[in-house]
């Protein structure tokens, strides 16, 4: 009898598993559908001997010092700060916009004031920042959206920005500096040695029995449990009985080049042309030292594994019928950005598991019979 079967080897229940055996001392059956522990943070060496994420660039950043400090019982860390560039009208430019990136695509020589000046001649007046469209034009107007957002929201989304909810485009900034630092956190680290090392010594315990390649169908009523934490889709779980929510997806190709490097940061993205939205080159993100290179160029899918829940009105209120069941649902904790929806990055979902770990704590006497529905709502997510 395991004490909690716990779905889904991501961050979320990798968290809720190394807690629960560390602090409760219960026993913990992790499953994942796919071959490998970490989810979307998995990464693993190539067959070249370089070291890459296999669903795309994973940058770890944070302004919690809890989470920070609770991820370094488990790695050491590489001071890294996330760089990106994007390839607009011939020209590699910083992203986010930056004084440099209107200077060099303007032939300009703005100062920060009158960077200030210039973006405010283009602004144009929005009554209700409501779109993605929105969040853009009436920062920089429309001629930095075109070259930049417009183009690439489509290819990612296959949404025009004026169909996207605003907080797609609100989490790219604009500066009047020259600060070219994607992530403003103030813990910008990659673990040493990868995610998945860190993942290994976060399981490594004698109370958590790992199984991969299983789904939560294959084993739900064979193997005894007293709890189940779910970190899979919501909609899944309920047998998809409101319809089904929509996620957007993306397509990976990863290739190794002989040579040392091909870009001059990690990221670039390419918001006008290509069917790809950006490449990425692995070496800068880890440190590595090798004669060639890995890169992968990523290209959004409508179908496809779910990565990226998408921002409308109607989905969230097709998510809230699921939350409201779930809200029903005795002895099922549902937690990560699958279960809750949401887009979230790997710190808000350490931030999530460690909140739901507390509520744990706080209704469930360790080990009894206690039968309790638990559904962490989204806003615990932010919860440091
Ligand atoms: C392309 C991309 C790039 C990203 N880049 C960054 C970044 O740079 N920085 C950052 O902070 N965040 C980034 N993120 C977000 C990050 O991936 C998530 O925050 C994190 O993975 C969420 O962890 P999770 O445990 O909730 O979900 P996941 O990592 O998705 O883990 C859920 C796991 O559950 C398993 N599962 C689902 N259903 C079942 C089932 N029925 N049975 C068994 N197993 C099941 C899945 O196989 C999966 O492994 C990125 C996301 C994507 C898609």
């Amino acid at each position: 009898m395991y004490d909690w079967l716990i779905v889904g080897a991501g961050f979320a229940g990798s968290v809720l598993a190394e807690r629960l055996a560390s602090q409760r001392n219960e026993r913990i059956l992790l499953i994942d559908r796919r071959n490998h522990i970490g989810g979307n943070a998995y990464d693993h060496y190539n067959e070249d001997g370089l070291l890459i994420h296999q669903y795309g660039p994973h940058i770890f950043h944070t302004n919690s010092k809890q989470i920070f400090d609770y991820l370094s019982r488990f790695t050491e860390w590489r001071f890294y700060e996330h760089r990106v560039l994007a390839e607009v009208d011939g020209t590699l430019v910083p992203i986010p916009i930056n004084l440099d990136t209107v200077n060099k695509l303007y032939g300009l020589k703005l100062t920060s004031e009158e960077l200030q000046e210039w973006f405010s001649q283009r602004a144009e007046r929005v009554p209700e920042i409501k779109t993605s469209e929105d969040v853009v034009v009436s920062a920089v107007g429309r001629e930095l959206y075109e070259k930049f957002f417009r183009g690439y929201t489509r290819k990612q989304w296959g949404l025009d920005p004026s169909e996207l909810d605003k907080s797609v485009t609100s989490r790219v900034p604009t500066r009047t500096n020259q600060d070219d630092r994607y992530f403003g956190d103030e813990f910008q680290f990659m673990p040493k040695h990868g995610y998945t090392s860190m993942f290994k010594r976060m399981l490594d315990h004698p109370n958590i029995h790992i199984m991969t390649q299983t789904d939560y169908d294959d084993v739900k009523n064979i193997i005894p449990h007293r709890r189940i934490i779910y970190t899979g889709p919501i909609d899944e779980y309920f047998g998809f009985r409101f319809g089904k929510l929509p996620y957007r997806s993306l397509r990976f190709r990863h290739v190794t080049l002989d040579q040392p490097w091909h870009q001059p940061v990690a990221v670039v993205n390419y918001p006008q042309t290509n069917d790809y939205t950006r490449i990425t080159e692995y070496k800068y993100l880890t440190g590595q030292v090798h004669a060639r290179t890995a890169l992968t160029y990523e290209y959004p899918s409508a179908q496809g594994d779910p990565y990226y829940p998408i921002p409308k009105a109607e989905n969230q209120e097709l998510f809230k019928k699921y939350e409201r069941l779930a809200l029903t649902t005795p002895d099922v904790w549902f937690v990560g950005r699958l279960a809750t929806y949401r887009y979230y990055n790997m710190d808000q979902i350490v931030g999530q598991a460690l909140a739901t770990f507390r509520r744990i704590n706080e209704t469930l006497p360790a080990e009894t019979d206690t039968t309790t529905a638990r559904l962490m709502p989204s806003s615990a997510a932010l919860a440091s």
